[in-house]
């Protein structure tokens, strides 16, 4: 393979310029010509596509967001869109594509693949960690390091006016990133869409903790619950303790990536080029059990994630 595409779609998540990083340089030491397209698919369709060199990618490993920018784009799920999706690849001579983002993307990717044969490397950039074939998704690190930074810094205030803080936190329907920041932040209790929640036991969890001697409450509450405001009405009125609600919100998305997530893009995106290299195509790339694994792009969108129970139980064994 001679030349490949690059793009970013869906949310951005920290790393994600790392992996445009890895995916550039790594083509360039494999002789390929690699293409930017911006703006996700919507890019594709409306061919805003570049060559890129090894200095287009300098100084960026350290930066959130995405240097190519990301878009969604409706007209990619239409026959019309993919057709004129792939009329751009074939207009520069694209014959592979690497395709950065969550689940939706990696469908763009799939119908690429089936039904017009260009094959396609899926990198998960999504800080929701809410697939279910890679251990961790890219930007998943740095947005729980994100909100630990936030919850110290309500703990501190919380405990001086002994409050309870419901803090919201993102990742849709996936309760991944309110289970690492409870567990990482002693959070008292997480409230996450995967375990049904009873407002009643949760204020008795509370008035115990202050029983033995707590000065505050830290309460996590996933998006895909409800909000932090509607959280803290509802335990505002069953409740003696002045409740108040923080919604995290865009920061989580943003910020200089972590080590973890500038190591998982830069293997990642080297991981995908070589799999191209080798006329591979239709993989996502991901790790497990701390080990860079591919597997068909379509069984990765269809595995059902699960969540750690086990972890879970953690949480709440040793957070009172
Ligand atoms: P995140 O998890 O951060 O939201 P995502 O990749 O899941 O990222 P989506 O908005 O679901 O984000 O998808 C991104 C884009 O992928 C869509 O805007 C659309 O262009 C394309 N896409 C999604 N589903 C399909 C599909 N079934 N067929 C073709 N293209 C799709």
């Amino acid at each position: 393979m001679k030349r490949i595409g690059l793009l970013t779609s869906g949310g951005d998540a920290p790393g994600m310029n790392a992996a445009i990083r890895a995916v550039v340089r790594s083509g360039i030491y494999f002789g390929m010509e690699v293409y930017g397209i911006e703006r996700g698919y919507a890019g594709l369709i409306e061919d805003a596509v570049f060559p890129m060199e090894m200095r287009s990618v300098s100084n960026i490993v350290q930066f959130g967001g995405t240097k190519l920018r990301t878009a969604r784009c409706l007209e990619m799920m239409t026959k019309e869109g993919q057709k004129q999706a792939v009329e751009t690849l074939e207009k520069h001579g694209i014959e592979g594509l690497v395709v950065i983002g969550g689940d939706g993307s990696f469908r763009g990717a799939k119908t690429l693949t089936d039904e017009f044969g260009v094959p396609t490397i899926g990198i998960p950039g999504t800080i929701d960690n809410d697939l279910a074939y890679t251990d961790y998704t890219l930007g998943f690190d740095t947005a729980v390091n994100t909100c630990l930074d936030i919850i110290n810094k309500l703990r501190d205030t919380m405990t001086s006016h002994e409050r309870v803080s419901v803090v919201e936190v993102m990742g849709r329907h996936c309760g991944d990133i309110a289970l690492y920041s409870g567990i990482a932040s002693g959070a008292e209790i997480i409230v996450v869409p995967e375990i049904a929640f009873n407002m009643d036991e949760i204020a008795s969890r509370i008035h115990r903790s202050r029983a033995n001697g707590k000065h505050s409450n830290i309460i996590i509450v996933a998006e895909g619950v409800m909000s932090a405001d509607k959280f803290a009405k509802g335990l505002q009125a069953i409740t003696e303790y002045d409740v108040r609600p923080t919604c995290i919100g865009h920061v989580q998305r943003g910020g200089s990536p972590s080590m973890s997530d500038r190591m998982l893009a830069a293997q990642f995106g080297n991981k995908a080029v070589r799999l191209l290299n080798d006329g591979i195509g239709n993989r996502a790339v991901g790790i497990r059990d701390n080990k860079i694994i591919d597997m068909d792009i379509i069984e990765a969108v269809s595995m059902k994630k699960q969540f750690d129970y086990e972890l879970y139980e953690t949480l709440q064994m040793i957070s009172m």
